[in-house]
C-alpha cells in the first residue's frame, strides 16, 4: 500500500509478475536443496575487498572464501578485471557455481561525482535525481558493481549531525519522493539489464534522530513520530522498488535495529510486505555486543530471528550460525529464510544466467566521466544552489570589466569540491572556483587571488578531520600574515568573493559538530575584509545548514553550494555570472544559533504559542530572535516571483471530492528564471496536535521576464491522512488551511472546511 505517502504513489516499475516468481522460487528451491549448511551460511557473509583477496579470521584469502562458499558477497572491490577475478573464483571455484553480487557506496555519483545529496534534494528536481542516479548506476556497472548502499533517506532535523549531508533534509513527503526517484535511477527498467545497480535503502531506521546530534547516539522516538515523520522514505523507497534496506546503527525503542524484530520483521514484513533482504551496516551486528546484549553468538542467533538476512564485514553469522543451531538457538527455517533471500537477489539482478553481465572493458573505458556525465553533474549542481541573500542585486557579477578578490581557503582546491562519500571519485579532475571563474572570464576581468585563512586554526579540530591528499592543511603562513594578504587583495578590488565554509571532512559519517557556524579562522578573515566595506560576496561550502547569522548581517550577497561535486568551479561560475539564474530552496531549516536546534518547520504548536511580545508565559528563548535564520523552502532568484491571487474551487467539501487550489505566479524580475512553487496544508482540528503545517506538493517552473503562469494542484483526502494515536491512518473532518508559496514561510492561505 501506498499509506505513508500522503496521496503520492510510489511506483515499483521493476515488479516480477506471477509467473516470474514461480519461475524464481523454482529456481532458488533447486539449488537451496543442494545446499549445506556452511554454503547457506555463507551466503549471508558479505566482507570487503581487501578481506577476500587478502583473507580474515574464518578464510585465507581468494581461492578459499570465495572458492568454499563461505563469502556471498563483497564490497569495496570494482574495475573489470578484478571483478572478473572474483566472479569466476566463485562460479567456476566453487562448488554450486553461485554468483558473487558485488556491493559499494555509491552515494552521489561513482566517478563523476553529482552535489551531496543534501544539495541535490535543494533542487526540487526529481528528473535530475533520478538521472544522477541513472549515471552513477552506468559507471558502477562499467565497473562491475551491481549493488550500491543508497539512498540514505534518513530524516534528520538536527544540523549537528554529520550525516544530514547524506539525506533530503527534514521533510518526508520531499524525502519520499526523492526516495522513490533515486531507486529508479539506480535500478532502471529492469534490474537485469547489464546498466542496472540494486538498491540498498538505509539507514533502517531512524538513524537521523540520534539525540542532541551526536554519530551513532541513541534515538528514543514515539511510533506517533516514527510514523508520521520518520518512516514514510524508507517505504517510499522499498514501494518504488528497492531490492535490499540496510539495518541501522542506533537503538529503536531499546533493541539495536540490526536484532530488532519489531522493526525487520513486524513493521518490514508483515505491515509493508518487503520481499527483498536486509543487510547489516558495518560490523552492526558485532556492534549490538556493545549495546549490551550479549556475546556475538547471542546477538547472531537473535539477528537471524529479528529478521536480518546479510551480515556485513563482521563474520558474526559466520563464526556462530551453525553452532547456534546445533544448540537449537536458531532454527533452520530463518536461515533458509535468509539464504533464500539473498540468492533471490542475485537471481533477479540476472547474475545465475549472465554473472558477467556488466564487466565490458569498453563501457568501462567509454561510460566513465565522459562528457554527458560532466554535463550532467555540471546542470544538477547549478540547480542545486540556494541563493541566500543578495542585496542591490550584486549578483549576477559581470563578465567583463573591474576586478574581483577572489579569497578564502576554498578558492582554489579540487579535493573538497566533492563532499563526504566519493570512494569511486577523483579529486584531481574536479574544478577548482578558481579555475571555473577564470573560464568563464577569461582575461576581462582582473582575478586577485589570495587564501585568506586556513579552514580551521584550530589543531585538534584539524587533527580529527582526516586529512588526505590534496585537502586543505594549515598554510606555511600565519593566520595574520594571510588575512593581510587578503585584506590586500580586496583593497585592489572592486569586489569581493569570499569561498569559505566546510571542507570534505566537516560533515559525513563520525562528522558531528556541536558549533555549526563558519570555522573562527575564516569568520576573523571575513571579519577584516567586512571593514573595508566593499561588496562582499559568499560563496559558501557545507555539508549541513551552518548558523550564519553574522554573515547574514555583513555580507552583501550569499550564494549556498553545498559540496558540488566534479564540476564545482563551472557551475558555480556559471551562477555567479548569471549564465545560470539560481533555483535552489533548502531542504532544511537554518537556525541562527545551535541552541534552537532541532528547528524544523513542520513542529507542532504549544498551548502557549510562540510570541515575542510581553506575555507572561513566553515559550521563546529570551536572547534571540526566535524565528529561523532561513525557512525551509527557501530559496532567492536572480529575478523576482509575485504570488498572487490563490483561489480555491470550494471552501466546503465532503467525502472524496478533489479540492483544486490555484495561484498565479509572474516573474516580475529582469532575468528568466525557475521558480518551486510549494503547497502546505494544516490540520487544525484533529484528534493529536498536528504540525502547524506540512508540504503535499510543489510543483517547479520556468517564467520568461514578465511572464505570468496559473499553477494548480489537485488536493484529494489522501494528502490529509495522518497516523493517529492508535497508529491508524486515516484523515478527520474538518477544517483544513491551505497555503502557497515561495518558501514555508511565506505563503498565500485559504481555508476550507471538509467533512466525511
Ligand atoms: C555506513 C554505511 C555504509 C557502510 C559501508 C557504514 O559505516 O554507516 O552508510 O554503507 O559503512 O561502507
Amino acid at each position: 500500500s501506498a499509506a505513508l505517502l500522503f496521496g503520492f504513489k510510489s511506483v515499483n516499475v521493476n515488479a516480477q509478475t506471477t509467473a516470474e516468481t514461480a519461475k524464481m522460487n523454482a529456481f532458488v528451491s533447486g539449488l537451496m536443496k543442494k545446499m549445506t549448511i556452511d554454503e547457506k551460511i555463507g551466503q549471508l557473509n558479505l566482507v570487503t575487498g581487501g578481506m577476500a583477496i587478502t583473507g580474515s579470521v574464518t578464510n585465507s584469502g581468494i581461492g578459499d572464501g570465495v572458492k568454499n562458499g563461505s563469502i556471498g558477497g563483497i564490497f569495496g572491490l570494482y574495475g573489470t578485471a578484478e571483478v572478473r577475478k572474483m566472479q569466476e573464483a566463485a562460479v567456476k571455484g566453487s562448488r554450486l557455481h553461485i554468483p558473487l553480487i558485488f556491493g559499494l557506496d555509491v552515494i552521489h555519483g561513482h566517478r563523476t561525482i553529482f552535489p551531496i545529496p543534501l544539495g541535490m534534494s535543494a533542487t526540487w528536481d526529481l528528473d535530475l535525481i533520478k538521472q544522477s542516479a541513472r549515471i552513477a548506476a552506468k559507471e558502477a556497472t562499467a565497473e562491475g558493481l551491481n549493488w550500491v548502499f543508497s539512498p540514505m533517506v534518513d530524516i534528520a532535523r538536527d544540523a549537528r549531525w554529520g550525516r544530514i549531508s547524506e539525506g533530503s533534509g527534514e521533510d518526508p513527503y520531499l524525502g519520499g519522493r526523492i526516495a522513490a526517484a533515486m531507486v529508479r535511477g539506480y535500478q532502471g527498467t529492469s534490474l537485469k539489464n547489464a546498466d542496472a545497480v540494486m538498491a540498498c535503502v538505509k539507514h533502517f531506521a531512524l538513524y537521523g534522530g540520534a539525540e542532541a546530534g551526536r554519530e551513532y547516539n541513541t534515538v528514543d522516538m514515539s511510533r506517533l513520530a516514527m510514523y508520521n515523520y520518520y518512516l514514510p522514505p524508507y517505504k517510499a523507497a522499498l514501494d518504488a522498488g528497492a531490492g535490499s534496506i540496510m539495518s541501522s546503527f542506533n537503538t529503536v525503542d531499546g533493541v539495536p535495529s540490526t536484532v530488532n524484530k519489531w522493526l525487520l520483521t513486524d513493521l518490514l514484513r508483515k505491515q509493508w510486505g518487503f520481499k527483498g533482504f536486509v543487510v547489516s551496516d558495518y560490523t552492526s551486528l558485532n556492534e549490538v555486543t556493545n549495546h549490551g546484549l550479549g556475546d556475538l553468538q547471542t546477538v547472531s542467533a537473535r539477528a537471524i530471528n529479528a529478521g536480518l538476512d546479510m551480515d556485513m564485514v563482521g563474520e558474526g553469522y559466520l563464526k556462530t550460525l551453525k553452532k547456534s543451531l546445533q544448540e537449537k538457538k536458531v532454527t533452520i527455517a530463518d536461515i533458509d529464510r535468509a539464504c533464500r533471500l539473498v540468492l533471490e537477489a542475485k537471481y533477479k539482478l540476472g547474475l545465475f544466467d549472465n554473472p558477467y553481465k556488466s564487466l565490458d572493458p569498453v563501457r568501462e573505458k567509454n561510460d566513465i566521466m565522459n562528457e554527458a556525465n560532466r554535463t550532467a553533474a555540471r546542470v544538477t549542481a547549478e540547480h542545486s544552489f540556494v541563493l541566500l541573500k543578495n542585496d542591490a542585486q550584486t549578483l549576477p557579477l559581470k563578465k567583463a570589466g573591474g576586478s574581483i578578490a577572489l579569497v578564502g581557503p576554498l578558492a582554489n582546491n579540487k579535493r573538497d569540491m566533492l563532499g563526504t562519500w566519493v570512494i569511486g571519485g577523483e579529486w584531481e579532475k574536479s574544478v577548482s572556483v578558481m579555475e571555473g571563474i577564470q573560464r568563464v572570464v577569461g582575461d576581462k576581468v582582473k582575478i586577485n587571488y589570495a587564501k585568506g585563512s586556513n579552514i580551521t586554526d584550530d589543531t585538534t579540530f584539524m587533527k580529527r578531520l582526516n586529512f588526505g591528499p590534496g585537502m586543505v592543511s594549515l598554510d606555511k603562513k600565519s593566520p595574520k600574515d594571510m588575512i593581510d594578504d587578503a585584506v590586500d587583495a580586496a583593497k585592489r578590488s572592486d569586489i569581493i568573493v569570499a569561498v569559505v565554509g566546510e571542507s570534505q571532512s566537516m560533515s559525513g559519517e563520525s562528522s558531528s559538530r556541536s558549533d555549526i557556524g563558519i570555522p573562527e579562522s575564516q569568520q576573523k578573515m571575513l571579519k577584516e575584509l567586512a571593514k573595508l566595506g566593499k561588496p562582499m560576496v559568499l560563496v559558501v561550502f557545507n555539508g549541513r545548514p551552518l548558523t550564519l547569522q553574522w554573515e547574514n548581517d555583513n555580507a552583501t550577497a550569499i550564494l549556498d553550494v553545498w559540496a558540488p561535486g566534479t564540476e564545482a568551479g563551472n557551475a558555480i561560475a556559471n551562477v555567479l555570472f548569471g549564465n545560470y539564474n539560481p533555483s535552489g530552496k533548502l531542504t532544511t531549516t537554518f537556525p541562527r544559533s545551535v541552541g534552537q536546534i532541532p528547528l524544523y518547520y513542520n513542529h507542532l504548536n504549544t498551548g502557549r504559542p510562540y510570541t515575542d511580545g510581553p506575555t507572561k508565559f513566553k515559550s521563546n528563548y529570551l536572547d534571540i530572535d526566535n524565528s529561523p535564520l532561513y525557512p525551509f523552502g527557501y530559496g532567492l532568484s536572480y529575478s523576482k516571483f509575485e504570488y498572487s491571487n490563490l483561489k480555491l474551487s470550494k471552501t466546503n467539501l465532503k467525502g472524496n471530492e478533489t479540492l483544486t487550489a490555484t495561484v498565479t505566479v509572474t516573474n516580475k524580475g529582469q532575468y528568466a528564471g525557475e521558480e518551486t512553487v510549494q503547497l502546505y496544508i494544516g490540520d487544525p482540528e484533529a484528534s493529536i496536535s498536528r504540525p502547524v503545517k506540512e508540504l503535499k506538493d510543489f510543483k517547479k517552473l520556468s517564467l520568461q521576464v514578465g511572464e505570468k503562469k496559473e499553477v494548480t494542484f489537485a488536493i484529494t483526502p489522501d494528502k490529509l491522512k495522518f497516523f493517529n494515536s492508535d497508529l491508524k491512518y486515516d484523515w478527520e473532518p474538518g477544517k483544513f488551511v491551505i497555503e502557497v508559496g515561495t518558501n514555508s514561510d511565506i505563503t498565500e492561505k485559504a481555508s476550507v472546511k471538509w467533512l466525511k
